[in-house]
């Protein structure tokens, strides 16, 4: 399987050197690519480089007030998470903070759990379901059929082979790769289409399904068990006896 990484881009303005470089260990040690800043103005740079996925933003900064910081940063990048930490007692610049944008806030002292579970919460609301990391598969197994993705093909032996169309092999693809949960139809839609649900009709993908259904029968007349269970009232789900396997693409048929 060939997975996908992504890395997450931090930026830690913070002008006290004892508390900068505790968060900015601490968030190296998690796996995050972290820049620093101790004044408002160099943070402010730091913040608007390209790839940047949050801000951590101390208020009292030298050179630029954090307030001032975050709301240059609102017009430039309106979506980029920015989490303020702050001192206790300043309730005001907390509010006035969250309502200029912030998308969080932390209170100094604060420990290293409190402060990973913000970033995380934080990054997971910034993303769209599309940059999930996930495995992409390059093949399925189906009963006594191997799927392979990249050529669209299922082969249940050298002789009996289907074809899927491209939207079916992704549609089947995107299901096992997110094997361990339902998928609705509207992120298929913009998963495999990449386009806003409003405006398509679902049954668009109903209609995708019900053709792998078909194209997922042994020619054989075997049972092969279930392919893609149907979730009431939400999508769609890799059934039981549809896994990932690696390697289809070198064609072997086993
Ligand atoms: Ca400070």
């Amino acid at each position: 399987m060939e997975t996908v990484m992504v890395t997450t881009r931090i930026v830690v303005v913070e002008d006290e050197p004892a508390i900068r470089r505790g968060v900015v260990d601490l968030l190296r040690a998690s796996g995050y690519n972290v820049a620093e800043a101790a004044d408002g103005l160099r943070g402010q740079e730091e913040a608007q480089r390209d790839g940047i996925d949050l801000v951590l933003l101390d208020l009292l900064l030298p050179k630029k007030a954090g307030l001032d910081v975050l709301a240059g940063l609102r017009k430039l990048k309106p979506t980029l998470p920015v989490i303020i930490l702050t001192a206790r007692g300043t309730e005001d610049d907390r509010v006035r903070g969250l309502k200029m944008g912030a998308d969080d806030y932390v209170v100094k002292p604060f420990s290293a759990r409190e402060l990973l579970a913000r970033v995380e919460a934080v990054l997971r609301r910034s993303r769209p379901p599309s940059r999930e990391a996930v495995s992409k598969p390059t093949g399925a197994r189906f009963g006594r059929a191997v799927i392979d993705f990249s050529r669209r093909e299922i082969r249940w032996s050298e002789h009996e082979r289907g074809e899927l169309s491209e939207t079916e092999s992704a549609i089947l693809s995107f299901l096992v790769a997110h094997r361990q949960r339902a998928v609705s139809r509207e992120e298929l839609l913009s998963g495999i289409w990449g386009i806003e649900p409003e405006g398509l009709e679902t049954r668009t993908v109903d209609m995708h399904v019900a053709r792998l259904r078909t194209k997922l029968r042994d020619p054989s007349g075997r049972a092969t068990g279930e392919g893609i269970l149907t979730v009431r009232g939400h999508g769609y789900m890799a059934g039981p006896d549809l896994v990932a396997v690696e390697g289809v693409a070198a064609g072997r048929a086993s």
